[in-house]
């Protein structure tokens, strides 16, 4: 995998369409902006509907 820092990334889930953008990460979750997903916790789920990192996919905006 192509590891590009500067890469605005957005994952979506699956099951919901809620979408995490790394550039503004999710403070009332407690990650930071600018968080790749990668550095996002395994056992973190969806703040909509409880799905996990496996059921998003990245999208391009
Ligand atoms: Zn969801």
């Amino acid at each position: 995998m192509n590891e590009n820092p500067s890469a605005n990334r957005s994952w979506m889930c699956l099951i919901c369409g809620f979408i995490y953008e790394e550039s503004k990460g999710m403070p009332d979750e407690g990650i930071a902006p600018g968080t790749s997903w990668e550095d996002v916790p395994m056992n973190w789920a969806c703040p909509e509907c409880g799905a996990r990192k496996d059921d998003f996919e990245m999208v391009a905006l």
